[in-house]
């Protein structure tokens, strides 16, 4: 069985990549979102062990001592991590996978897996995404210019990645990341895997 291939997904908030993601990965066979655990509060809305598997501290840290976490990271205040079973019964099974996670877990993942393919999305403007994090509930200045900075920062890490989408039009960015995964599987490595007997029969 082929091994699917690891995708890294990050982008700041206001980006668009959690709506991105789930639209992806409806519209491709073969794909999945790996779920995260994380320290902070339920949001409206979420679903534990659907959105994340929402944990205590103490039950996070018990997990890092146990070394279950493939990468972990404190993000602003909380921390999230990606469990390690999960995401390599997913890659055996020849599911491609994605995370969505910070810069500093891509760059953990990327030392352990360098074939993991890393995309950051990027909003069109500053402006676009200044009035995205406003449209979030609160009109409250100091809180959107936290937003700000914190989305700032993560996007100053852009250049560490493979590829970029720019979330301006949501169709197109959309169709960029359906092609990315695509041209992986396309690749000549994913293509020997997987069609090994074809491309032997076509030459015997
Ligand atoms: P939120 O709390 O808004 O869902 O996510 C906040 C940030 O945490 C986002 O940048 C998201 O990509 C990141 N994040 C979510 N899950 C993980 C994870 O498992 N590992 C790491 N390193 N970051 C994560």
């Amino acid at each position: 069985m082929p091994q699917g291939t690891l995708f890294i997904v990050s982008a700041p908030s206001g980006a668009g990549k959690t709506t991105l993601v789930r639209e992806l990965i409806e519209s491709l066979d073969g794909i999945q979102v790996s779920v995260s655990h994380t320290t902070r509060a339920q949001r409206e809305g979420e679903v534990d062990g659907v959105n994340y598997h929402f944990v205590a501290v103490a039950e996070f840290e018990a997990m890092i001592a146990r070394g279950e976490f493939f990468e972990h990271a404190r993000v602003f205040d909380n921390f999230y991590g990606t469990a390690r079973p999960a995401v390599e019964a997913l890659l055996g099974a020849g599911q491609d996978v994605i995370l969505e996670i910070d810069w500093q877990g891509a760059r953990q993942v990327r030392e352990q897996m360098p074939d993991a393919v890393s995309i950051f999305i990027l909003p069109p403007s500053r402006d676009e995404l200044e009035r995205r994090l406003a449209s979030r509930g609160t009109d409250e200045h100091a809180i959107i210019a936290r937003r700000m900075r914190d989305a700032v920062s993560e996007m100053s890490h852009y250049d560490e990645y493979d590829y970029l989408v720019i979330n301006d039009d949501f169709t197109t960015a959309l169709r960029e990341l359906q092609s990315l995964v695509i041209s992986r599987r396309l690749s000549l490595e994913r293509m020997r895997e997987a069609h090994g007997p074809l491309l032997q029969g076509l030459l015997s």
